[in-house]
């Protein structure tokens, strides 16, 4: 099963996108985090983009959807893939499209997180990960068990990302408004669309979208 996760910054897709990845053995394909990868190895690439990245900007088609070209030629999708956070345009999206057609493959669904923006603010201001395994943790919804240690891997290594404040996320959900809100009407007419209700807790959340796949 191939999936998009789509929905503004902070909606929860990394979130639900690792709770797929456990219960199906799905590859989560993250293009904010193969970016991010990208930046702090230092390469050209990292380079050209992270002042794009600070500011919330997106950066350019052609390099995410080499990005993600070159996980499907590595087979990255082979027990099926979850999209988070591509396509954002409608460019991305046509390019996904062919890009899985010309491999015999295809999308089977969008789920759309339908997340308010007050909610976004809060999540993404209180968002911490971890070094060591990339666990998606909350100051207040989802806090680990214990304060200096990842609940998933045991590692004391919590990051908070430079592009998680308020400047940064006001143009990340323009971006979103502007950019990525259309593929909603792109994937309503291609009948792969899926909307459930992203307010939840994450459980509850997790729950609309088994039902929404199944
Ligand atoms: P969030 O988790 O807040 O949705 P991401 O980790 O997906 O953010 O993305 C972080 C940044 O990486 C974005 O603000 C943008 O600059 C860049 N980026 C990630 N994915 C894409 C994409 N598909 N197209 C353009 N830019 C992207
Ligand atoms: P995205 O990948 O869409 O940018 P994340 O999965 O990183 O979003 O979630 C953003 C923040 O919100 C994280 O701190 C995460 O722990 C928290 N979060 C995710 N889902 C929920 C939810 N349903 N309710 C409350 N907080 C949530
Ligand atoms: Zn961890």
């Amino acid at each position: 099963m191939n999936i998009i996760l789509l929905g503004p910054p902070g909606a929860g897709k990394g979130t639900q996108a690792r709770m797929l990845v456990e219960k199906h053995g799905m590859v989560q394909l993250s293009t904010g985090d193969m970016l991010r990868a990208a930046k702090d190895s230092g390469s050209e690439m990292g380079k050209q983009v992270a002042d794009i990245m600070a500011r919330g900007d997106l950066v350019t088609d052609e390099i995410v959807i080499g990005l993600i070209a070159e996980q499907l030629d590595n087979g990255a999708d082979e027990s099926g893939a979850i999209y988070d956070g591509f396509p954002r345009t409608l460019g991305q999206a046509d390019a996904l499209g062919e890009l899985l057609s010309s491999r015999g493959s295809k999308l089977d669904a969008v789920v759309e997180m339908r997340v308010d923006d007050e909610a976004v603010v809060r999540r993404i201001s209180g968002r911490f990960t971890c070094g060591g395994c990339g666990e998606v943790y909350h100051d207040d919804t989802k806090r680990p068990a214990k304060p200096d240690a990842c609940d998933n891997c045991g590692a004391n290594d919590f990051k908070r990302r430079a592009d998680d404040n308020a400047e940064s996320v006001r143009t990340r959900l323009m971006a979103y408004y502007k950019e990525t809100s259309p593929l909603i009407g792109y994937y309503h007419a291609k009948g792969l669309l899926k909307s459930v209700d992203g307010m939840g807790d994450i459980s509850d959340v997790q729950a609309e979208i088994t039902s929404a796949l199944s």
